[in-house]
């Protein structure tokens, strides 16, 4: 067997992975990254990427089938299902060729390939033929989906993430397990691209929420146009020639059994942290294998081993594993001096239709008697109607002492773009009479948040302890 000795051993060439290098490298230290499946990330192979793309396929598609209520007759049309999967493909194809491009254009003495496991505090065993002794490791192995029972045991016959994009045509009936971001985004995408979906959970969540109020909305308009087995109990999966027969309960009791063509499960990811021997380490693991381990850090306990991106369980999503991979990287070249980074306000988007936003401090974070919360129903919100996508619920959070912004739960029109600047109002910990000081055009979406920000700064004037005379201040109060 090979030994290696580096400075910063990196297990995973993921997002997280590939800032960590970066940032070693830039420490003036010397990175060696361990990859034991292909270069591309899962976000531009496999996430992020293709899933967008099917969504904007989607939205086409949704757009030519609404159009008769804005008195346009499309009189034919279809979607070419294999047409546009291989659009999908090949822009993602893009997007993966060039990570794979700048992945495999670094020195060869940076690169590994192989399945990295600890063989002691700071020594890797790649895959039985090289020894990795490193002064530091950072571990950013990214996460898988969990395929629950009944599924588990009929793996080959069902999709997840990973394969569905390299369909070569539109399946026509699919069930869709899981009702989370990555369920919801791509079962509805499949159905309004013409696929007969239904979705199967055995809890009553749609999405992220946990602000009643939103959760309430939320269910008012995806079980609408979606068809929701929500609470419903999944009892069989067999696999016949015509696709996959499931015997299933629904909420009420009542059995049934439908073939679908596919099966897709999408019913939420765990960490890839299990099969990397971290007992060999010595650190003190909990009952579910996982050490201790510090956000602003992104130290494990007070070891030479840093944790970055999905793998860690915190924040699962693109831009945290390129803040978390950044910042192991450095720390663990200065290891054992490690600095403290301030982490960003929380922002997640869902880009189902209406678009899902949380920021800051969700609903369920909250001390309810220290805030008050400001909301905008987008039922009658003007550029809206415009669009004829007026449905939704912006809440937003502010606190009574501090009067400013902390969160908000949204679901409504393109609400990607309030979600941003929310966040930054968050991060900038603006006072909402500040915010409302800020320039809103007309008729435009962003004139919904201004009136759930009014709604929020007249509840603060009442309850906070806000100076009155900052509200005085805002033009057009
Ligand atoms: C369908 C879908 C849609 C998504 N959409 C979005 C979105 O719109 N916006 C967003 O912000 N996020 C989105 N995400 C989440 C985002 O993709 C992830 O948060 C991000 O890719 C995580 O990056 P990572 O570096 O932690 O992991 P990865 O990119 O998965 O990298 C981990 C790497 O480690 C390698 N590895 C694992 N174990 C070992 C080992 N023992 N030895 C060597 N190598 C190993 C793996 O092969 C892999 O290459 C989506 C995810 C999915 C699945």
């Amino acid at each position: 067997m090979e030994t290696r000795n580096v400075d910063v051993a990196i297990i995973g060439s993921g997002t997280a992975g590939l800032n960590a290098r970066r940032a070693v490298e830039k420490a003036g230290a010397q990175p060696l990254l361990i990859e034991s499946g292909p270069y591309g990330t899962t976000c531009a192979r496999v996430g992020c990427m293709p899933s967008k793309l099917l969504v904007a396929a989607a939205d086409v598609a949704h757009e030519v089938a609404d159009a008769g209520r804005f008195g346009i007759e499309v009189t034919r049309w279809k979607v070419d299902g294999p047409k546009m999967l291989e659009r999908v493909r090949s822009e993602r194809d893009r997007f993966v060729d060039a990570v794979v491009e700048s992945t495999e254009s670094l020195p060869a003495e940076q690169r590994l390939v192989g399945h990295a496991r600890f063989a002691g505090p700071t020594t890797l065993e790649v895959d039985g033929h090289t020894r990795v002794n490193a002064k530091s490791i950072v571990i950013a192995t990214g996460s898988s989906p969990v395929i629950p029972p009944p599924f588990d045991s009929i793996r080959e016959h069902i999709l997840i993430n990973d394969d569905i994009f390299d369909l070569e045509d539109l399946p026509g009936s699919m069930a869709v397990i899981g009702t989370g971001i990555v369920g919801l985004e791509l079962g509805q995408a499949l159905q309004r691209l013409g696929v007969r979906v239904v979705f199967f959970t055995p809890f009553n969540d749609l999405g992220p929420f946990t602000d009643p109020e939103v959760i309430r909305v939320t269910h008012e308009i995806l079980s609408s146009e979606l068809d929701l087995q929500l609470k419903s109990e999944m009892l069989e999966a067999v696999p016949e020639n015509a696709g996959i027969r499931l015997r299933f309960r629904d909420q009420h009791g009542e059995e049934h059994d439908e073939i679908f063509e596919q099966v897709l499960v999408a019913a939420g990811r765990q960490s890839n942290i299990a099969n990397l021997d971290l007992e060999n380490t010595g650190l003190q693991l909990d009952d579910r294998g996982r050490p201790n381990w510090n956000p602003r850090t992104t130290q494990v306990a007070d070891a030479p081993i840093f944790m970055a991106g999905d793998v860690n369980g915190h924040i699962p999503l693109l831009h945290e594993a390129s803040d978390e991979g950044r910042i192991a990287g450095a720390n663990s070249v200065l290891y054992p001096e490690v600095e403290e980074h301030v982490r960003r306000t929380p922002l997640a988007i869902a880009f189902t239709d209406p678009q899902i936003g949380i920021v800051g401090k969700r609903y369920a974070e909250l001390d309810l008697d220290t805030i008050e919360i400001g909301e905008v129903s987008f039922g009658n919100q003007g550029r809206a109607r415009v669009m004829g996508r007026n449905q939704g619920l912006l809440r937003v959070y502010g606190g009574r002492k501090s009067c400013s912004i902390i969160g908000a739960e949204m679901i409504g029109p393109r609400v990607e773009h309030l979600a941003h600047l929310l966040a930054w109002v968050t991060q900038e910990r603006m006072t909402v009479a500040r915010a409302l000081q800020m320039p809103v055009y007309h008729p435009v979406i962003e004139e919904g948040l201004r009136t759930a920000l009014r709604d929020l700064a007249r509840k603060l004037k009442v309850t906070g302890k806000c100076r009155l005379e900052d509200f005085a201040t805002a033009p057009g109060n």
